[in-house]
């Protein structure tokens, strides 16, 4: 896996304190508490990026600052909008790797898809990310949660909801993770309720008790795609190391832990998974775990195995999970013609390699 620098010139990055640790940091260094929480202001709040412009800090504390420490930036190449609203942005890291983020408006709700890997090391058979793009490292904490504050400054507008549901796998690089809703959560941060922020894994177990145990109620998703073992190992390279039987264990433990229902995203893949023996098997597979299923239409992305599902398709298979105990929802996926919609995470770098024409609006 390849490391990512924290330092600059032997300086170290402000924005990888936590508010506690910034806290601490001013005591070592003789100032008073209240200086956390102007530095966290210009970092997380307005998003400067230049010590000697936190200028109600006095000038020799920021000298001695910025001689220290240095302030990173991920930043904005590239922005395309969606017809439908949602806003797809390509950011570079200070070590020039790229990723993507999505901005999705839906009625008072205005929620920022994030990405936690360069790439995704899992490979799921409908998903450009790790199909096309492979895996190159984990994102830092603050790469993460500046993918919102970067969006909420570039709209100009306050972000209410966060999904971790962009490229790579939460859970396996979960301290950066839950360090990064942490911050988000923040009231002196971003302030996004713990509720509103949604952790989406493929799977991964471990990951999942961990959040039971975590104090703050961040939400859990799902994505389960199919409840039948053999046809989840073909699509979900890892769900052979995490089967089925401990996956419904370790829900159970978070449902238990935090008595909020469990969101279970499927990605309809029509031939595959849309038989009547699939929904029996996600009728046993949720019995007594009150849920949510959001259905995704399957997005075609080049060299996919995969077609889309006709509307007919997607209906059959709609009416047929309603009849069961469950909420269900068909998520028309937002974002479509800019490939910024579920599992094409990944493309606008082959859109711009020619192979896929975009729709530029900046
Ligand atoms: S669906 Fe998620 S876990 Fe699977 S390859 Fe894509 S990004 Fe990785």
């Amino acid at each position: 896996m390849e490391q990512v620098k924290n330092t600059v010139e032997d300086k170290k990055n402000l924005k990888s304190f936590s508010f506690r640790e910034l806290v601490s940091l001013m005591r070592d260094m003789g100032e008073k508490p209240y200086r956390a929480t102007q530095i966290f202001n210009w970092i997380w709040r307005k998003g400067e990026t230049d010590i000697m412009k936190f200028s109600d800090i006095k000038k020799s504390f920021r000298e001695r600052l910025a001689e220290e420490f240095f302030v990173p930036s991920i930043v904005e190449k590239q922005r395309v909008e969606s017809e439908d609203g949602s806003v797809k942005f390509i950011f570079e890291l200070p070590d020039g790797h790229e990723i993507e983020s999505v901005f999705i408006p839906d009625r008072g709700r205005k929620t920022v898809c994030v990405s936690t890997q360069v790439g995704c090391p899992i490979g799921c058979k409908f998903c450009a990310t790790g199909l096309l793009l492979g895996y190159k490292r984990n994102l830092e904490a603050w790469e993460i949660a500046e993918q919102v504050l970067r969006i909420s400054l570039a709209l100009g507008i306050r972000i209410t909801n966060v999904v971790y549901m962009g490229m790579g796998e939460p859970f396996l690089n979960y301290e950066a993770t839950i360090r990064s809703a942490e911050l988000l959560n923040d009231d002196r941060a971003l302030n996004i309720g713990a509720r509103k922020i949604t952790i989406s894994t493929v799977g991964i177990v471990p990951g999942i008790y961990k959040l039971a145990a975590h104090p703050r109620q961040f939400k859990l998703a799902i994505s389960l795609h199919s409840a039948i073992q053999s046809k989840r190992e073909k699509i979900i390279p890892v769900a052979r190391r995490f089967p089925l039987k401990e996956l419904r264990k370790a829900i159970f433990s978070y449902y238990h832990a935090k008595k909020r229902f469990v969101t279970f995203e499927y990605v309809l893949l029509p031939g595959f998974n849309d038989s009547d023996e699939d929904i029996e098997a996600i009728d046993s597979f949720l019995k007594g775990l009150p849920s949510k299923i959001n259905i995704i239409p399957f997005n075609p992305f080049p060299g996919s195995d995969f077609r889309a599902p006709t509307d007919d398709e997607i209906y059959r298979f709609y009416t047929k999970l309603m009849k069961l105990p469950y909420t269900v929802t068909l998520r028309k996926s937002k974002g479509q013609d800019v490939k910024a919609a579920c599992g094409q995470l990944a493309l606008f770098g082959y859109q711009r390699k020619g192979m896929v024409k975009p729709v530029v609006k900046r």
